[in-house]
């Protein structure tokens, strides 16, 4: 996050990251008691497919188009994602694909036979076309974002979750013996037992709480400034869209809706509609130093 002026007050302005514009907002609406209008509050951040050396400035910009544009950022440090390999088994893919493709009218096809050889075909459309898809409907909720920061203090991890999966993570896929696919797997995964409370990792607001592709049953909130969080696989639901939450609220149940080949809460948050890391959003201290200091300052 950064805290900066731009004049004139109604000018756009925020952080560009390679060609990744994050929107600025009034500090204002942060709590920045007192905040001159110039004053504003970008949220943004460095994408796990981004270069180490993507630029990063502040950026102002007029109706005109003319632009002003700072550089703030000095270090950027390498972060070493993990490697796994998955073994796809005919139970599996037969279970999951034809219920997501019957929820997913956006893909324009129908669910193959039980059992038949064409299942593996509409596994790699729905792990590839389909996961395209749902990132981009992830990423239009980024527009809706209230202008005003609704969350405090630290995001909250599923109580007594084991991690099962880590943000970033490069997946390579076999079936029978031969690798069929590669992706990138943007969340945690993280497991208790199944149907378990899961809760709203901060305040904020309900975006989505509705089947979503590959995610299956899955909420989205809005906790403002384009700061959201994702919670997919659920079995049921205990919100709905336009519904308040507060931090620690039951907002579902988790489950194996969607992708998920056993029960287990998919959760990532968002910045500006694009997936990225939670680990620093659990983490108090960095919070404290990252977030709540630099509005300290503005003030
Ligand atoms: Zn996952």
């Amino acid at each position: 996050m950064v805290a900066y002026r731009a004049t004139p007050a109604d000018a756009t302005s925020g952080v560009r990251v390679g060609d990744v514009e994050y929107r600025g907002f009034p500090a204002a609406g942060a709590g920045v008691t007192g905040a001159s209008p110039e004053t504003q509050v970008a949220f943004f951040a460095l994408l796990h497919d981004q270069d180490l050396r993507a630029p990063i400035a502040a950026f102002v910009r007029d109706d005109a188009g003319n632009e002003a544009k700072a550089t703030f950022v000095d270090n950027v440090f390498p972060k070493p994602f993990k490697k796994s390999r998955i073994e796809l088994e005919d139970k599996f893919i037969d279970r999951v694909v034809p219920e997501i493709i019957e929820h997913s009218p956006e893909l324009k096809m129908t669910a193959p036979a039980q059992g038949s050889p064409e299942m593996i075909a509409a596994f790699l459309k729905v792990n590839s076309e389909l996961r395209t898809i749902n990132a981009d409907q992830i990423a239009a909720f980024a527009a809706k974002t209230s202008p005003n920061k609704l969350w405090d203090g630290p995001f909250v991890q599923l109580g007594n979750s084991q991690v099962e999966a880590s943000f970033a993570d490069h997946r390579t896929y076999f079936y029978k013996g031969k690798e069929v696919d590669q992706q990138t797997h943007l969340g945690f995964d993280l497991a208790v037992t199944s149907r378990v409370p899961v809760v709203a990792a901060n305040a904020g607001t309900v975006m989505n709480a509705s089947w979503l592709g590959i995610y299956g049953n899955c909420v989205i909130l809005d906790h403002g400034m384009g700061v959201q969080s994702l919670y997919g696989h659920l079995s049921s639901f205990d919100v709905k869209v336009g519904d308040t939450v507060t931090r620690g609220q039951t907002i579902g149940r988790s489950g194996m809706t969607g992708l998920a080949g056993g029960d287990h809460l998919h959760f990532t948050m968002l910045v500006g509609g694009r997936m990225v890391n939670p680990v620093e959003w659990w983490d108090a201290h960095w919070i404290a130093d990252r977030v709540q200091r630099k509005l300290g300052e503005a003030r």
